[in-house]
């Protein structure tokens, strides 16, 4: 059980930019606090545009972030970015690539940037990563970056949070293919080829629009871009908001946006009833026995549960 916050005084603080603050309030509902309920009441609403950004180490994400930041801060958002790394068990701490992004934005007010371990917590990843971006968004922020690393389950699940997602590739890295088997190519958006400065850079965008012309798409769905950038120097970054941009009026024009943010919510009021039912498995205990030694039957047994 962690510490008491004084959660209005956050909140307020958090909103005005405090990132002390925005991290007090990420720890508090991360480590299961009995105050968030009321952290999340006092950050109900807020509008952020979710993007998720995918790819293997080392194609360049953190550098590729780093980027998209100054240019949505150029805009005047509030940018937030949850680095989600399924294998740590770490929570909070920076890693190295962290370190690399903080240091161009470490004096902006407007960025919050935070590495969210994800082993061992209940109610799986995306459900734990949904309320911090819930979190994010009552908070102010206007975009908020959730990006994983490597390519597999967890990029799925992560996926399934965002509004747009990006899978970033890089030249000469067998990632198009990789990409391929682990599914991740049906689930992203946009496909970014990272290292347009490196040879084979036209290579890969050839391989992934031989890939693409292999996925069978209903007609009028949404076709992905694949967009070049040389994230150390910004190059292709424009290009690459803009498509971002336009897969969000894409999602609006269709009536997808709001459709994915109800399925979204239902998710996450399903996983906040199974975390709630989780602290009635020590009564449960009991009942069994009561069930199994028939001095009640099982639909008692579970208005018991549910009443307590
Ligand atoms: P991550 O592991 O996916 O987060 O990758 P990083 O952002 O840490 O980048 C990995 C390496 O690729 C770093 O040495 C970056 O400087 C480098 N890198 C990133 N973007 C580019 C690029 O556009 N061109 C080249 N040549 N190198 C890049």
């Amino acid at each position: 059980m962690s510490k008491k916050i004084d959660v209005d005084k956050q909140v307020a603080e958090a909103r005005a930019g405090s990132r002390r603050a925005t991290a007090r309030l990420l720890t508090a509902l991360e480590s299961d606090s009995e105050q968030v309920p009321h952290i999340t009441a006092a950050t109900a609403g807020g509008n952020a545009k979710v993007i998720g950004l995918t790819g293997s180490p080392g194609v360049g994400k953190s550098t590729l972030t780093s980027a998209l930041i100054s240019a949505w801060r150029a805009q005047g958002l509030r940018v937030a970015v949850l680095a989600v790394d399924p294998s740590s068990p770490f929570s909070g701490g920076a890693i190295l690539g962290d370190r690399v992004r903080m240091a161009d934005h470490a004096l902006d007010d407007g960025v919050y940037i935070r590495s969210v371990a994800t082993r061992g917590h209940l109610g799986g990843l995306a459900a734990t990563t949904g309320a911090s971006v819930r979190l994010l968004e009552g908070l102010g922020f206007d975009v908020v970056i959730v990006e994983t690393v490597g390519v597999g389950q967890a990029e799925v699940e992560i996926a399934s949070l965002a509004d747009t997602t990006l899978l970033l590739l890089a030249p000469g890295m067998g990632d198009a293919i990789q990409a391929v088997k682990a599914g991740v190519v049906e689930i992203a958006d946009v496909y970014v080829v990272n290292k347009a400065d490196r040879p084979g850079a036209d290579a890969t965008v050839r391989d992934m629009r031989a890939m693409m012309s292999l996925v069978r798409r209903e007609a009028g769905e949404w076709r992905q871009p694949i967009v070049k950038t040389q994230a150390e120097d910004a190059g292709g970054i424009d290009e690459l908001t803009a498509e971002i941009d336009n897969h969000r009026e894409w999602l609006i024009k269709h009536d997808r946006l709001a459709a994915m943010r109800r399925h979204r919510a239902w998710a996450e009021i399903r996983a906040a009833v199974d975390d709630r039912l989780r602290h009635h498995y020590r009564v449960g205990d009991d009942l069994a026995a009561q069930l199994a030694d028939g001095d009640i039957d099982v639909y008692a047994a579970v208005r018991k549960v549910l009443d307590d």
